[in-house]
């Protein structure tokens, strides 16, 4: 018998892959009743009747490749913010972008900065590409956005040896934020030749005050790159597009390892579409606001500890029960996602559904915890 673990490259050995959550596909087929599917941070009010025309139109030249260049995208997206095409990389989804990122960058004898309570793919995007993961301490859990990213912790964790740090404004899971202002003075501080990539996958949802993109401040630090997503406001993610946006030279690097054609035709033209139709992402954006907002206060009003969100999910303790509170759930044909990947196992993280949705949830749970 072939040991293909001891075959493959040192980083990929000691990895483990992505955890998607619950098989979907098995649970839809078992179960009596549709599923209330809350767990993947997908967007319920789901997409712009415009995209999905537009994808449609595309399959009728599925026989050709699609544009390997994403012009079309990239130059409705460089309209959208302002940027210059030449600033745009596109995905295969952002997740690809994130983990081509530490190929590029980062390798054996590197060091790559994370916080804890990150998005998983950072550290998998380290490690497959054989660097040292380094994570800075969160934020504590009574600070007014718990668990999130400390920037000053993030900052002290940069040694001579760091390539890339990743953050994410705002972050999953923990649904916590940072300013734009304190995040343009630890870009101050930090060294010019580190990377810092900060996934703004959740961007669109935010609405505190100074919790504003990193965008602009790409024009002061070449050493910036900011990704995003078509998958969450725009309700897009089975279509799988993302970007980047850097420095030119910097995304002429990335063009090097890109699969030529790895963003596909149907949603080239669906992302391009949704981006046009800006009522749609607006309403969605709205009631998202309205109904995390409300099922905060519903979970909180039934003694949950909530943390507060700027995403389109919620971060809530379920305390020493939580496994069992999950798994009478899932038997009620609610789909949450557990932490304990992320070291929370006394959390669920909930994706903010419609009002309906978000009433069979707390009937569901009503039953669950009584
Ligand atoms: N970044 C964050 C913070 C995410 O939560 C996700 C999706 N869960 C992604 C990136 C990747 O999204 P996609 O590949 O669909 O763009």
């Amino acid at each position: 018998m072939i040991d293909f673990v001891a075959l493959a490259q040192p980083g990929i050995r000691a990895l483990r892959a992505y955890d998607p959550g619950h098989d979907l596909v098995a649970l839809r087929r078992r179960a009596a009743q549709p599923l209330l599917e809350l767990g993947s941070n997908e967007n319920p009010y789901g997409a712009s009747p415009q995209a999905v025309q537009a994808a449609i139109a595309a399959l009728a030249s599925a026989h050709v490749y699609p544009d390997p260049l994403g012009g079309d995208l990239k130059r409705a997206l460089a309209r959208h913010h302002g940027i210059d095409v030449a600033q745009i990389l596109l995905g295969n989804g952002s997740h690809e972008i994130l983990m081509q990122l530490a190929q590029v960058f980062a390798g054996a004898g590197d060091e790559v900065v994370a916080s804890q309570y990150g998005f998983a793919v950072y550290a998998l995007a380290a490690q497959a590409a054989g660097a040292a993961l380094t994570l800075a301490p969160a934020l504590p859990n009574d600070h007014a956005t718990p668990r999130g990213h400390d920037l000053d912790a993030l900052r002290a964790t940069i040694t001579p040896r760091t390539r890339l740090v990743y953050l994410a404004n705002p972050n999953n899971p923990t649904g916590t934020w940072f300013s734009g202002a304190a995040f343009e003075a630890f870009l101050r501080d930090v060294p010019a030749q580190v990377l810092v990539v900060v996934d703004e996958a959740y961007a669109e949802f935010a609405d505190a005050p100074g919790c504003t993109s990193a965008l602009p401040l790409l024009a002061r630090h070449p050493n910036l790159i900011v990704t995003r997503t078509f998958s969450k406001a725009y309700a897009l993610a089975g279509l799988r597009v993302g970007y980047a946006v850097a420095h030119p030279e910097l995304i002429a690097v990335m063009e090097r390892v890109r699969e030529s054609f790895n963003v596909n035709a149907a949603g080239l033209a669906a992302a391009e579409a949704a981006l046009e139709d800006a009522a749609h992402l607006a309403a969605g954006v709205a009631g998202n606001r309205v109904q995390r907002e409300a099922l905060a206060d519903a979970l909180r009003a039934r003694g949950l500890q909530v943390a507060p969100s700027q995403t389109n999910f919620l971060l809530v303790e379920f305390g020493a029960n939580t496994a069992q509170v999950e798994a009478a759930l899932v038997a009620r044909g609610v789909i949450l996602r557990p932490m304990g990947g992320y070291g929370l196992g006394d959390c669920l993280r909930i994706t903010v559904g419609t009002a309906t949705e978000n009433a069979r949830l707390l009937a569901a749970l009503d039953e669950v915890m009584a």
